[in-house]
This record gives C-alpha cells, structure tokens and sequence, in this order.
C-alpha cells in the first residue's frame, strides 16, 4: 500500500474498496465481478475483512487469495487478534504469503471476553502489529486503524481522540505503516484528526498515509445504524439533505447519499487528503457514482492499462 501511494503525485488522488466474504458461492462471484468492475475504474487496491474470532477465516483467505490472484489487484486482508486462538492467525498469514498478498490491516477485533482463554499475548492491535513483524520481517505493508472522532470503546463519554493517540503511535511504532480511519460523516472531524496526527510530538505520524474511510449511503436506517455502530456524529448539514425528501424511498435516499460523500470529498481533497477507503458493504454502484462524479476515475485506468498480468510484476507496482 505505502508503496502503491508513494508512487503517486501529490496531486493525484485514488480510492480503495473494502469488501466483506459473501456466505453462498455465487455470492462470491457477483462480487469478484464487482471488484473487478471497481478495479476497472481505478481501485488502487481493495481489502477483506475478518470476523472476529476467526469465524470468517477460510471465506476471508479465498476471496482475498481470488481478489489477489485472479484479478491482480494489490490486496490487503485484515486479520483481527482477541479471542482467536494462534494457529488460526499463523495460518492466515502463511496463506497470504503464500498467495503473494503483501499488506494485511492489523487489528484488536472485538474486546477480549472474560471466559475466553487467550492462548496468545495479543491482546490488542500493537502486539499483532510485533507479532507480525518478528514473524515476517519486513515482507508484509501493515496497516492499522484509526479513529477521526475516538474510538469508543463502550461508553461513548470516553470518546476521545486524545486518549486514542498513545495507542495510535504505539501501533506505528510497533512496526505499522499505514492508516485506515473509521467511517464517519463530518468532514472536519477527519481534517483536525488528520492535522493532530501531522503535528504529533512523536514525528511517527508526519508522512504516513491516513486514508479515510467512508460508507456510501444505502438506506436511512442503515445510515443511522452505521453512525451508532461506529460511533460516528451525522452534522446538520449532512442531516439536512434527507429534509425534504422521502426516507423511506431508497432511491431517493441513495441518491442524497452521493451527494453526501461527494461533498465530504471535496472538503477532503480541498484539504489535501488524497485518498479515500470505501466501505462498501460489498455494493458497487454508489461507489463508482461517486468516483465518477468527483473525478477519481481516469488517472489510474489508463496507468493500469501498461501494466503488467503477473501477480508478482504487481506486487510491487
Ligand atoms: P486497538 O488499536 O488495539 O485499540 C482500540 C482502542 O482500545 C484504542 O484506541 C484505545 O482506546 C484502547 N486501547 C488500546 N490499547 C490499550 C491499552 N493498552 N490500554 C487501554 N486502552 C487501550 N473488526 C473486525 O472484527 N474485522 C475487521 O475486518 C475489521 N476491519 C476494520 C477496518 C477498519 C478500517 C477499522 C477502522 C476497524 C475495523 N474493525 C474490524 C473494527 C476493530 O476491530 C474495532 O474497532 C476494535 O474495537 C478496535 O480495533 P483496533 O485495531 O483499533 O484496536
């Protein structure tokens, strides 16, 4: 990933699409269609999330070897920790190696629960990021996630973004190399975490990519349910677009929705963010709307025409 970004301009920007592992085989194919159709457009690299414990463990690995392999794009496979025993991470990392993915997003997953024997000493994200490192040395892109508005971990009250920033810097210095934000909806949360990040007395945080991550809108249910989930504000002026429509009509919902993240999007670049990572929920449309409506497509698609077929030219494109 650091690579991949590194070796754009500064005035370039891109887009990276999270995808989660379908339960049923067909599902799987409708979505290695729509991540080949996002990559057309210019995804600079997509990624696969876990469940927590492992359960999505063999679903997770063959999407993402599939995602790697077949398609070719740079793909990064998160991994969480807690409550999941070490054989089933030592696996999963061997397995990607083995697939040639390079980058894997480092995390704690859900909070240690009491009656669960943790058979390792990761408990949480910084001590996977260690583990991967002695592990693997050097051969894995790491990222990590971050936390525009805190990470609140139970009691919303406690949510801050000072309290987070020891961590956030022991991650990097645990051996992380880039950053994934939770999803949120206030553009200016992003700008000042991202401004707190730059300037961060440590000096780990000044040149690291901080990728935000943003979920198009589906539903206003969905819309209200993702905010409470990540804890996420919704600001009026976001709430002000769904006023004078119906709510309950998707359609219309979806449509406000791209406005939405449009408009978040341009505050972003207008600050100088470059990239942004897509929450998708494993949909394509609203995302290639917005990719196109804010001018993100063309740049890579024509780059990505020269490039070459094998997995290991792309590795380390
Ligand atoms: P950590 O960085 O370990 O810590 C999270 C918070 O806990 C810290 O910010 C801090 O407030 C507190 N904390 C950490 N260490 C300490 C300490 N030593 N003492 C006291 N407090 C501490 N979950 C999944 O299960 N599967 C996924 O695929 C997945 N993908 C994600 C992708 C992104 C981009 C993001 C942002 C989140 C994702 N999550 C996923 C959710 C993530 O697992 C949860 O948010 C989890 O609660 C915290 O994970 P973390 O890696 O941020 O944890």
């Amino acid at each position: 990933v650091t690579e991949l970004v590194g070796s754009l301009s500064a005035d370039e920007k891109y887009f990276c699409c999270e995808f989660f592992p379908p339960k049923t085989e067909q599902g799987v194919e409708n979505l290695i269609g729509r991540c080949r159709r996002l990559v057309d457009l210019g995804a600079l690299f997509v990624s696969v999330t876990w469940a927590t414990g492992g359960a999505s463990a063999e679903q997770t690995l063959q999407l993402a070897t599939r995602f790697q392999r077949e398609i070719g794009v740079p793909t990064v496979l998160h991994l969480t920790c807690t409550n999941m025993d070490r054989e089933i991470l030592d696996h999963a990392l061997a397995t990607a190696k083995a697939a040639g993915i390079r980058n894997v997003l480092a995390l704690r997953g859900d909070p240690p629960r009491a009656e669960y024997k943790q058979q390792s000493e990761l408990h949480c994200a910084k001590d996977l990021v260690a583990y991967i490192r002695k592990e693997y040395g050097d051969y894995f892109c790491i990222g990590v996630a971050g936390y525009a508005e805190g990470h609140a971990d139970g009691a919303v009250s406690e949510q801050s973004v000072e309290k987070d920033m020891p961590f956030l810097v022991e991650k990097v210095q645990a051996g992380a190399d880039f950053i994934i934000t939770q999803l949120f909806y206030d553009a200016e949360k992003f700008i000042a975490y991202e401004k707190q990040c730059r300037e961060h007395p440590s000096g780990v945080l000044n040149s690291m990519p901080i990728i935000p991550g943003l979920m198009p809108i589906n539903s206003y249910p969905s819309l209200l349910r993702s905010a409470k989930l990540s804890s996420a504000n919704i600001p009026p002026c976001v709430l002000q677009h769904f006023d004078h429509i119906d709510t309950k009509d998707d359609v219309q919902v979806k449509a406000a929705g791209v406005k939405i993240i449009c408009d978040i999007l341009q505050k972003l670049h207008e600050s100088g963010t470059q990239g942004v990572h897509f929450y998708t929920l494993n949909l394509e449309k609203s995302v290639a709307e917005i990719v196109t409506k804010c001018n993100m497509v063309h740049m890579l698609r024509n780059e990505r025409e020269e490039l070459p077929s094998s997995v290991e030219s792309l590795a380390t494109w």
